[in-house]
């Protein structure tokens, strides 16, 4: 007996399900939906995803994705640019967002410091950091990675880094459970924790 195949309809559902928390069935459901798209559906949905990748570029002082060269908060006027919030990833900055507390501006790290995964200072975006604080005009970084071992030992090393130049730096208090994601941590409890910052 023949195997049922269709080559294109496999790969498609093999890359529904290659995306994070999608399980085989899932996979399949999204697939069979995409073959029920229009065909201008379906290219619409497709360009969605090779458009993001061409325009969305690091902010150019923060390293969160923007399709400018600037990111909205960094073009922002309003925002105070002597705050600077450090994230690991872009995620964690939107969480933030949500607070609606903060008034100051980010750094994304895209990453943690986490030896058993390889990865050192050198692959996160700390260079960029150190950059913004040569002119004077920050006065405050807010160490928010996540609470985990790696998001400590990240905070730690950039902490060592800030001293010798006289700015302080807080870490987000814990209301958010050891070994939490800040990104899916509720608003309360995500502003509790910036509002008990201690300093490093
Ligand atoms: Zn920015």
């Amino acid at each position: 007996m023949a195997v049922y195949n269709v080559p294109a309809l496999a790969k498609l559902i093999d890359k529904f399900e290659s995306l994070p928390g999608i399980g085989s069935k899932t996979a399949q459901r999204l697939a069979y939906h995409v073959l029920n798209m229009s065909k201008e559906q379906a290219y619409d949905f497709a360009s969605a995803v090779t458009d993001a990748h061409d325009k969305i570029k690091y902010c150019a002082i923060c390293c969160n994705f923007s399709d400018e060269e600037l990111c909205p908060v960094c073009r922002d006027k309003q925002r105070d640019k002597t705050v600077i919030c450090v994230v690991e990833s872009p995620r964690d900055a939107i969480a933030m967002e949500s607070t609606r507390e903060f008034e100051g501006t980010y750094h994304v790290l895209h990453g943690a410091i986490s030896p058993l995964n390889n990865i050192g200072p050198d692959e996160l975006y700390i260079k960029e950091l150190l950059a913004r604080l040569n002119d004077g005009t920050v006065t405050e970084v807010i160490m928010a990675t996540n609470p985990t071992v790696e998001g400590d030992a990240t905070a730690m090393y950039i902490s060592r880094l800030l001293k010798p130049l006289g700015i302080k730096t807080t870490r987000l208090a814990y209301g958010i459970p050891v070994g939490g994601d800040l990104e899916y941590t509720d608003e309360v409890t995500l502003s509790r924790a910036l509002e008990g910052r201690s300093e490093l």
